[in-house]
């Protein structure tokens, strides 16, 4: 039954939404955030932190099918993976469906994030949490790239909040230097961006410095109805170019090899290479476009 509860988003200062809430299932001040998770009337549950929407269980496998099978399909042959943040447990769950996967390492800063979301959001990471390919660890993301050996990663991906808060250190120079360092010779790391109709410097701020430690520097796009604004940019950088241009016959074949063909709902071998073609508002923020 609908009530008159309502919880607004204060991502903006000026402009935003809300959802009208059917029951509220968490509210928590951890030591890193405020983190409220409800049951909305619209999109299933909800977590906010900070008052900031991250996951919506109606559409995160937007979000959640982009951000991973696009930087592994890409790289073709991924058998490491680091995840950084991305609590929730979705991430996970989407790299592990790669057959080619070996292991999946994840660091969310938050434990807290994790607890709640395996009891009130169980469907998202799912398995995944038990899956014996995958490391859970309950740290700073920046400490631990800044000890990890060299070479040790074919992939990184970077679910984070935005650089606020606990986010800020992860689209700082020093960590995109030592993701450099720490991924294999044909390594890539994507991360979210934002939305850039709104969020334009931190698209522009983060892709000046990805391209002083990469040789490739890109965003691509992903429709999310809850970040709202238009399109969303994750961010895109590689030590090898020809990731970015492999042919969609390429990616299909790839996608059948490892297992995810027909398991998406927004990821497909089209929408992979065409999240690539940016408008020129959202292309004007990357070095050298
Ligand atoms: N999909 C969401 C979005 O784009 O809004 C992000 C969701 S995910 C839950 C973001 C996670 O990043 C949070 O759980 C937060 O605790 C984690 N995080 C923020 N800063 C971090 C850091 N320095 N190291 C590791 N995890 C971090």
């Amino acid at each position: 039954m609908a009530t008159d509860s309502w919880i607004n988003e204060t991502l903006y200062a000026a402009w935003g939404q809300r959802f009208r809430v059917k029951r509220e299932l968490a509210r928590v001040q951890s030591a890193f955030q405020d983190i409220v998770v409800f049951e909305s009337e619209t999109h299933g549950r909800v977590m906010l932190l900070d008052g900031v929407v991250q996951i919506t269980e109606g559409d995160e496998f937007v979000y959640q099918e982009m951000i991973t099978h696009v930087p592994i399909l890409a790289h073709g042959a991924a058998k490491r993976v680091l995840i950084i943040g991305a609590g929730d447990g979705g991430v996970l769950k989407r790299v592990l469906q790669h057959r080619g996967v070996e292991k999946a390492v994840m660091v969310e800063i938050d434990g807290e994030v994790v607890r709640l979301s395996k009891e009130f959001l169980p469907t998202i990471g799912g398995n995944a949490w038990d899956d014996p390919r995958a490391e859970v660890i309950i740290g700073d993301g920046i400490d631990y790239v800044r000890v990890a050996p060299a070479e040790s990663f074919d992939v990184i991906i970077v679910d984070s909040t935005d650089p606020i808060g606990v986010g800020e250190v992860l689209f700082t120079d020093e960590f995109y230097a030592n993701a450099a360092r720490i991924l294999s010779q044909r390594g890539l790391i994507v991360n979210q961006c934002g939305v850039p109709f709104m969020q334009a410097d931190e698209l522009h701020e983060t892709s000046r410095r990805r391209a002083k430690s990469f040789p490739d520097n890109w965003a691509y796009l992903a429709a999310v109805p809850t970040y709202v604004g238009g399109f969303m940019t994750l961010g895109w950088a590689a030590k090898d170019a020809s990731c970015r241009a492999v042919a969609t016959d390429e990616i299909r074949r790839r996608a059948q090899a490892s297992g995810i063909l027909g398991t998406t709902r927004y990821w497909t071998p089209e929408i992979h290479t065409g999240a690539f073609n940016l408008p020129p508002y959202i292309a004007e923020n990357l070095p050298g476009a």
